[in-house]
């Protein structure tokens, strides 16, 4: 007898309709289970903006993300929120406000364009989060990008300020300050791409200069948005400040036990035990006699110095610029026109300063790694509107007075001392006749010639 299939198959369509409705079932009470915002549309004429909620690998952080696929104006927005109401609220008016500017400009030039807004969470000790929100807006064949930065305090709910996480010392800011300055100026793909004047001014030790920063395990980042302190070109500046370094100007509550620190090895290869240094420094010049002539003199012993140079003459004589830093010597601003700084300005310091610094990369194509205030004239005011802390000196050697050799040679030879840095000018032909017999004397008493960096590199 045959048996009708259909009596077989009917127990199998049982358990696949069984299957099916617990299935169902399940997508229904999944779909009950999530928070209402995932559905939540910002527009309801708007079928084409969703929003949504996720979890992000932290506890307690979420992501929303917006999507819009308008045509003219469409974006994608991810930005975090947390546990705290008030920190929420700050995060999502930056990002409704950065929408809203999109939108509007978009609706006036009536281009199509595109916002982006995307961030990066860096978890520090236990209960610190540094979000980093990039904003992109393409617009027509242009494109511009910007940060905002939070720290954000998970145990408190509140976001920290630099000022909070420096201790809330001047003293601190002037030394991240310092070290931003003077690691921006010697990064080799930034140094010819540096907005001077701008540079000078979002770098000075002011809160308010450095907002944007997250902090992670091995550094303290500082963002610098596009076009802001270097040209368009290299696009917006992040730089890394170490922890070793910044560690020790922390807030307690932010420090890294020591023991757990890298520790950074001496680049400096001097051996202070059996070798005995002196820096040679020739100030005013360059002079179209003097300079050569010392040049010469030092090139026969093998001795490097460093000329402090007035921006002044430097646009006189770039050429001897130029051998001066050819030669090895190193090359430090003295100003341009030799003014006693603590009694200027803000405007006039900085004018001196950086009309100095332009002339020299003019004539070498590099800045120069020194400053020296004339007459060694500073205080702090003036030390805290430049970005290189000022270099004077241990030995002065008076040749701008007695304009004598013998006495130049005699002064330093009572004053000598290991780690010397020597006051002289390369201007008067008394010192250049001096030069000779001072190398000839420090060489056969165990001295090196090398420049102001070297010495200070081990101070
Ligand atoms: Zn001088």
């Amino acid at each position: 007898m045959k048996k009708n299939p259909l009596n077989i198959r009917r127990p199998i369509d049982f358990v696949i309709v069984g299957l099916m409705v617990i299935v169902t079932g399940c997508i229904i009470i999944f779909l009950f289970s999530i928070n209402p915002l995932d559905f939540q549309k910002t527009n309801a004429k708007k079928s084409d903006i969703h929003m949504k909620k996720n979890h992000s690998a932290y506890p307690g952080i979420q992501i929303i993300s917006e999507i819009s696929n308008e045509s003219n104006t469409p974006y994608a927005i991810h930005y975090p929120q947390t546990e705290n109401k008030i920190f929420n609220d700050d995060v999502r008016h930056f990002v409704t406000n950065t929408k809203n500017t999109y939108l509007t400009l978009m609706k006036q030039t009536k281009h199509t364009g595109e916002l982006n807004i995307s961030f990066e969470t860096f978890p520090y000790r236990e209960h610190y989060y540094s979000f980093v929100l990039t904003t992109t807006i393409s617009e027509a064949n242009k494109q511009s990008t910007s940060t905002k930065t939070y720290l954000y305090n998970s145990k408190t709910g509140k976001n920290v300020s630099l000022s909070e996480l420096l201790n809330n010392d001047d003293a601190n800011l002037a030394t991240l300050s310092k070290h931003v300055r003077s690691e921006l100026t010697k990064n080799p793909s930034l140094k010819d791409h540096l907005l001077r004047e701008q540079f000078h001014q979002l770098t000075q030790p002011l809160w308010e200069n450095f907002q944007q920063f997250a902090i992670k395990d091995d550094a303290l980042l500082i963002f610098f948005d596009e076009n802001i302190i270097a040209s368009k070109e290299i696009g917006s500046v992040t730089l890394p400040v170490s922890l070793s370094f910044i560690n020790p100007i922390l807030a307690s509550e932010f420090q890294i036990e020591m023991q757990n620190m890298p520790t950074v090895s001496s680049t400096s290869q001097h051996t202070s035990t059996n070798v005995k240094r002196v820096a040679l420094t020739f100030d005013d010049g360059p002079h179209p006699d003097v300079t050569p002539r010392i040049l010469e003199t030092l090139k026969a012993y093998n001795a490097k110095a460093t000329f402090f140079m007035l921006g002044n003459r430097v646009q006189y004589y770039p050429d001897i610029v130029q051998t001066v830093l050819s030669n090895g010597h190193e090359i430090g601003n003295h100003t341009w026109g030799h003014p006693i700084l603590t009694k200027l300005s803000t405007e006039q310091i900085l004018s001196e300063f950086n009309k100095t610094e332009q002339a020299i990369f003019e004539a070498t194509g590099q800045y120069p790694t020194v400053f020296r205030p004339p007459y060694g004239a500073t205080n702090d005011f003036v030390e805290s509107q430049l970005p290189i802390e000022s270099t004077l000196w241990t030995i002065d050697s008076l040749d701008w007075k007695h304009r004598n050799a013998q006495q130049l040679l005699n002064i330093t030879k009572q004053t000598m001392h290991n780690d010397a840095i020597i006051l002289m000018h390369d201007i008067h032909h008394s010192t250049a006749d001096a030069v000779n017999p001072l190398l000839a004397y420090l060489q056969q008493q165990g001295y090196e010639f090398v420049t102001v960096s070297e010495i200070l590199a081990d101070q």
